[in-house]
């Protein structure tokens, strides 16, 4: 089987009716992105950059970190590179930065909350990837993201690092912007966010957490935490719908991605890209290959009918 999808590796993500889709990897590291070029990978849709911070006792410098976004960049050669701001609480623990303790972690400090509490933090990391970003192009995506106030302040912060990079003559290169759209309000609140990005990529582990009120790592909650809910559906099919109608690209990171059950409803949907495990680009690539894009827009029109959890997983799983 490994051997049949590597043939797969250098032919196009497409339907069998031709309708492309960008097929980009979720990574952690800079080993990971050393072997994008094992499956082919058009480039990553999330670089979790937390992830690389997690083994070091002190956070990295601005210049350490500037050496690190240069080394992934190189590695990339040009194809899509998409960081995510440091994404730290809850399920991600940073040692570097101590302990909160917190009574609702899932609810407190985290992703962009913490980086507005501790703006210096923050402000080293993106003028390290401003300065990285004057040798390739770079997307940059927000975690946690609610409200519009939130994504102004952070941009207004990026503005500061310029600021300051053009004062100390140090060149840096100009960002894409965009959210992961992982809480309900985010996507109740996309509209008036979207003047201000070039793109959004849908976080649908974190979405399912905050939509089903379902802790993502409470192994109890398995079936109040479902990989696939109508409720998440629906959201999910709202948040592509506000994107297509603002001409934003819709990307979407969550694990449901890389189920190359599911990929084809997300295809259906309207999704343009999907980013995905590395040990998933070929699973993934092999079902869209194998369907017509007619077939997904047939599946996407039932799977938003369902009303049922487990009607919806039958429908999705066992199809021949
Ligand atoms: C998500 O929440 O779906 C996501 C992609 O980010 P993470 O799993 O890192 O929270
Ligand atoms: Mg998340």
């Amino acid at each position: 089987r490994k051997q049949q999808l590597l043939t797969l590796k250098d032919l196009p993500t497409e339907t069998l009716d031709g309708h492309g889709i960008s097929l980009l990897a979720n990574v952690g590291n800079l080993n990971e992105v050393s072997h994008l070029t094992d499956v082919s990978a058009e480039g990553i849709g999330l670089f979790r950059t937390e992830f690389m911070l997690m083994n070091t006792s002190v956070l990295p410098d601005e210049k350490t970190q500037y050496h690190l976004y240069c080394d992934a960049l190189h590695l990339m050669e040009g194809r899509t590179f998409t960081l995510r701001t440091l994404d730290v609480g809850a399920d991600k623990e940073l040692p570097c930065l101590g302990t909160l303790i917190e009574d609702n972690p899932a609810l407190g400090l985290r992703g962009i909350r913490y980086s507005l509490a501790h703006p210096e933090l923050f402000k080293t990391q993106v003028s390290a990837i401003l300065r990285a970003a004057n040798h390739g192009s770079v997307r940059l995506m927000f975690p946690m993201i609610n409200q519009i106030e939130e994504l102004e302040q952070l941009l207004s912060y990026v503005e500061e690092c310029k600021a300051k990079l053009i004062e100390e003559e140090k060149g840096f290169g100009e960002l894409s912007y965009g959210i992961v759209v992982e809480t309900p309000a985010a996507v109740l609140n996309l509209e008036s966010m979207l003047p201000l990005l070039d793109f959004i990529s849908i976080g649908t582990n974190d979405l399912t957490q905050y939509t089903m009120a379902a802790d993502r790592s409470n192994p109890l909650l398995t079936k109040e935490y479902p990989s696939l809910s109508p409720a998440v559906l629906n959201l999910i099919q709202t948040t592509i719908d506000i994107a297509k109608e603002n001409h934003i690209t819709v990307s979407l990171c969550g694990e449901l991605a890389s189920d190359p059950n599911v990929a084809p409803l997300l295809v259906g949907m309207g999704i343009d890209e999907l980013s995905v495990n590395l040990g998933s680009i070929l699973e993934v690539k092999s079902a869209l290959r194998d369907i017509s894009y007619q077939t997904c827009l047939t599946l996407a029109k039932q799977a938003l009918k369902i009303k049922r959890i487990e009607e919806l997983k039958r429908y999705i799983y066992s199809r021949p």
